[in-house]
């Protein structure tokens, strides 16, 4: 394909997509929105051009841009709107990348293009009742029976369920290996029968994630991505993946750039009314910029080739406080308003909490910056070595394959 200037990526958005418009009320992906068509609107337009993922090798809906030509693509980018690309973000972020370093040809033949189109929607099946922060304790057991592995266990957290194609699933291949070695990656499909979704509602109103359950739900080994018993690797890329994009996710619709839209509107509402006000809100924003200088040296870093590291915890935890921050100031200058549904600001305040929580928690991206940036001791990890059966999870009957 041609190469990207800024003008040639210019002349192919705007055949495409509509500019921006900057007064444009902004907000963090997937919140109060259950809207797929817009998302998958977009990615259909982006298409032709491979610009939706443009590193990403052409022949698989990318169009293989140099490190330089992604980076010209997101300047320009900025340029046009946006919609809401919660429902794709897995795929495009998460299991894409993962697919394109683990996959097979055949593998990432089958599933790539229909992700970088918005055909096909993935989820990340990864936390159990018993696995969040200790997710190499995951349960759910993977039986190879023939060509088939059958699988059985519970999910839960599982953001996108309801509606995903795909499932990414990380399970228990060999009980008797300790737990990080003893996990298989497979994907399925989540029509599979024997795999049962049930939403869940968030305080926020959202009905985001599921409780998936698994009954001797048979899935192809041709779905295994990376060897037997090498989940945890895998894994491992698509975590990565997902700490360094989350900060990324919310910077891009809190609208938090030059002018972040929630300081305009804060003004515009009387909220910068008093010193006290002004000053919270001026640390916010130098803050807000600090974080992203911060999350450009990273981008940069991983566009020049570096994959993501523990850097990507530093960049959540960043991210996480000032979503929280900001959710807090606004609600603050609406005072007791802000308890009302149809409120400014009153969906973020209500979502704020989740970002310590989701893709990891505020304790584990500390323990991980502890540990693998500055060095610290490892906090004592007494189940690591033993083979999984012999665990506390482990020992337990349901866990057990029948
Ligand atoms: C909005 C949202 C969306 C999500 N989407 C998905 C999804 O799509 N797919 C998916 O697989 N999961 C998803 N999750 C789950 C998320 O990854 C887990 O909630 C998270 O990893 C924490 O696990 P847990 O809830 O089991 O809490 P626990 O692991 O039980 O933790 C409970 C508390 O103990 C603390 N703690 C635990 N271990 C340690 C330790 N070693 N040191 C210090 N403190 C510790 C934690 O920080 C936390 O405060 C989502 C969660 C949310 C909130």
């Amino acid at each position: 394909m041609a190469s990207l200037t800024e003008d040639a990526v210019r002349e192919l958005l705007d055949a495409r997509l509509v500019r921006r418009d900057q007064g444009g009320r902004t907000t963090v992906m997937g919140i109060g929105n259950e809207d797929l068509e817009e998302g998958r609107a977009y990615l259909a337009a982006l298409a032709d051009v491979g610009l939706a993922v443009p590193s990403w090798p052409a022949e698989h809906g990318g169009r293989g841009a140099d490190d330089d030509e992604v980076a010209t693509v997101a300047r320009v980018m900025r340029e046009y709107a946006v919609p809401d690309l919660y429902a794709y973000a897995i795929g495009l972020r998460m299991a894409g990348p993962t697919l394109l370093v683990h996959g097979r040809p055949d593998q990432q033949e089958r599933w790539l293009r229909p992700i970088a189109t918005g055909i096909e929607i993935w989820c990340q099946m990864f936390s159990e009742p018993d696995a969040g922060s200790d997710l190499a304790n995951v349960a759910t057991l993977a039986r190879l029976d023939g060509e088939e592995w059958v699988l059985d266990g519970q999910k839960v957290w599982t953001s996108r369920g309801a509606y995903s194609q795909w499932g990414l699933c990380l399970a228990r291949s060999d009980v008797d290996a300790p737990k990080h070695r003893g996990l298989t990656m497979i994907v399925l499909r989540m029509d599979t029968r024997g795999v049962e979704v049930r939403p869940l509602r968030q305080m926020n109103g959202d009905r985001h994630f599921s409780e998936v359950f698994l009954t001797s739900a048979r899935v192809p080994d041709a779905n295994r991505i990376g060897g037997v018993g090498e989940g945890w690797r895998v894994a491992m890329t698509v975590l990565a993946h997902e700490r360094a994009g989350a900060d990324r996710t919310t910077e891009q619709q809190a609208g938090f750039g030059r002018n972040p839209s929630w300081l305009a509107g804060l003004a515009a509402r009387g909220g910068l009314a008093t010193p006290v006000r002004r000053d919270r809100a001026m640390a916010l924003y130098a803050y807000e910029r600090a974080v992203r200088f911060t999350r450009d040296r990273v981008a940069a870093a991983e566009q020049a080739g570096a994959t993501p590291g523990p850097e990507g915890s530093g960049q959540k935890l960043h991210g996480s406080a000032l979503f929280k921050r900001r959710a807090g100031l606004v609600a603050d200058s609406e005072g007791a308003a802000a308890m009302l549904t149809d409120s400014e600001g009153h969906l973020e305040l209500l979502t704020a909490p989740s970002m310590s929580i989701r893709g990891g928690t505020d304790e584990i991206q500390h323990n991980i910056v502890g540990e693998r940036v500055l060095g610290l001791p490892a906090e004592p990890r007494v189940d690591r070595d033993i083979p999984w059966a012999q665990s506390r999870r482990g020992r337990t009957g349901d866990a057990r394959p029948g």
